[in-house]
């Protein structure tokens, strides 16, 4: 069985005291291993960042940006084979996950603007032949860990930019998918990146808890679930590192009695089911405002659901994959199972689905959950599965109160035709990224990505300008070159 390794310093290793399964969820088989760090290795790698981190910390930005022009090319170059790694590890099919690595390599597009990102700010003349300026110098050796659900886009959304500023890099994809970040990895090499800028270590806590408390790493993005990020965030502020960090989510769609009922329920589909729910961003509950709307969007829902097609991710014929895992699936099917105790009407039940030829894959089918309460375990967790919960209350500000009381604020969407009520909604909803008839409001890699309250610790969002923020350090400089004209004497007090 093949096994995944590490890439340090530019050179591939599979040695491991430790591996672990790497399974193909489509068919529920294990296909090949992942090398699981031990304290050493992830040691080798840091300093392996930090040997590299000088020269490439006075590589002209624009040369930096240089490397990621060739690695945008390589990328869409590769990208059946990235969406066939994604597909095999994941269970994605190839439009979604096609559709993943395009968001990737926007992010490296905007990494190859470094050269203006980085340009800083000047004044001249702040006091008498003084001039001041303002530089963002990079942090030195920076860590990434990132999650299952988008193995080739997360990591995308942190190492080119970090490296676009000069930083050196330790990426620990999941143990659950690293094959494409890893293969993307090397296409980086292969665009030109000098070895030791760019470091993947595989593992498990072992390897995690190493790059948060070593001294030479300087900060860490993290992406991945609540309770972990909230652990990350601790842990590395802890041990002095910068960081932030991404969590989980329970994204709502409020749906107003004018909306366009038929655009609402294909939107909803696509959000709720697409990737099988396993997106950060997927909208897991609809709130419908009104009982006629409530009743419309669940006929109309229940209708659109039936031809809707689980399989596996080599046909492109389906609409989404399988879960990640036989664990996950179970857990997915206990929420169902759950809700169903809980007094919830299931109307559409996904469970056990069958997918011929593909009998041990980790399916669950797409579900439909009427009449949710609050206080349900269904509601207050993330599900991260094709389950779409439906709650029915009198008033936009009932809707409204149901999505600022939850802890997560990560995306949300209202469906409507009223400009005023839209308006509302987004000036006083306490969620990070929010639609308006937009079910899905990722933002383009030219703004930054980032939820509020227990979606995300810290205080910088991922990508964008927020990222070029994240990976430097301001220094501001102030000179003057002393000449007879200007020239003082001692002075005890600023000048007044
Ligand atoms: P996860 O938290 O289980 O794992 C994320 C990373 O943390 C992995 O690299 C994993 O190896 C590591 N990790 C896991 N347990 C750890 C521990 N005890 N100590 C140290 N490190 C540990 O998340 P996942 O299941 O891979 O991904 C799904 C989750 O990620 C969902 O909750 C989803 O909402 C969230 N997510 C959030 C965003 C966002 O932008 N907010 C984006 C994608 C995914």
């Amino acid at each position: 069985m093949k096994t995944i390794g590490h890439l340090i310093n530019g050179a591939m290793r599979t040695d491991a005291e430790r591996t672990q399964d790497v399974f193909n969820p489509s068919t529920g088989a294990a296909e090949k291993q992942v090398a699981l760090a031990s304290v050493a290795t992830v040691e080798e790698a840091i300093a392996a960042a930090q040997a590299a981190f000088p020269a490439w910390r006075d590589t002209p930005p624009a040369k930096r940006a240089q490397v990621m022009y060739r690695f945008k090319q390589l990328l869409h170059d590769n990208a059946d084979r990235i969406c066939e790694l994604i597909g095999e590890e994941h269970g994605k099919i190839h439009h979604d996950a096609l559709g993943e690595l395009t968001r990737g390599i926007e992010n490296v597009e905007y990494a190859c603007g470094a050269p203006e990102l980085l340009k800083g700010e000047h004044s001249r003349n702040v006091g008498p032949g003084i001039d001041s300026w303002s530089e963002f110098q990079p942090l030195g050796v920076v860590a990434g860990i990132t999650p299952f659900n988008f193995p080739a886009m997360v990591p995308l959304w942190m190492y080119p930019m970090a490296i676009a500023c000069g930083n050196t890099f330790v990426l620990k994809p999941s143990e659950r998918d690293p094959t494409s970040a890893m293969f993307i990895a090397e296409l980086l090499h292969e665009a030109g990146l000098p070895a030791g800028v760019l470091n993947v270590v595989n593992g498990d806590k072992q390897a995690v808890d190493t790059l948060l408390t070593d001294d030479r790493i300087k900060a860490v993005s993290f992406v991945g679930s609540t309770p972990i990020a909230e652990y990350i965030y601790g842990v590395a502020n802890a041990n002095g590192k910068r960081c932030q960090a991404l969590g989980g989510a329970k994204n709502h769609a409020i749906v107003m009695p004018d909306a366009d009922m038929d655009n609402a329920v294909n939107q909803l589909l696509g959000a709720a089911f697409g990737s099988s729910g396993e997106r950060c961003m997927a909208l897991s509950v609809a709130v419908a405002v009104g009982d006629e709307a409530a009743e419309a969007l669940v006929g109309k829902l229940t209708e659109a659901m039936a031809p809707l097609k689980v399989g596996a991710f080599s046909n492109s014929e389906n609409d989404f994959g399988p879960v990640i895992t036989r664990a996950h699936q179970d857990k997915v099917n206990g929420y169902i199972s759950s809700a169903e105790a809980d007094g919830a009407t299931v109307v559409v039940d996904g469970r056990n689905p069958q997918v011929s030829g593909f009998e041990d894959g980790f399916y669950v089918g797409a579900t439909l959950i009427d009449n949710v309460k609050p206080e349900m375990q269904s509601y207050q967790e993330e599900i991260f599965g094709p389950v779409l919960q439906v709650m029915r209350v009198n008033s936009m500000e009932e809707a409204m109160q149901l999505i600022n009381d939850h802890e997560y604020g990560n995306g949300t969407c209202i469906f409507t035709r009223d400009g005023e009520a839209a308006r509302y909604f987004s000036d006083h909803i306490q969620v990070g990224m929010v639609g308006i008839n937009v079910p899905l409001p990722v933002p383009v890699s030219y703004h930054s990505f980032g939820g509020w309250k227990r979606s995300l610790f810290g205080d910088l969002h991922a990508y964008g300008p927020d990222a070029v923020r994240f990976y430097t350090k301001r220094k501001t400089i102030t000179q003057r070159w002393p000449s007879s004209g200007v020239r003082e004497g001692v002075s005890f007090s600023f000048p007044s």
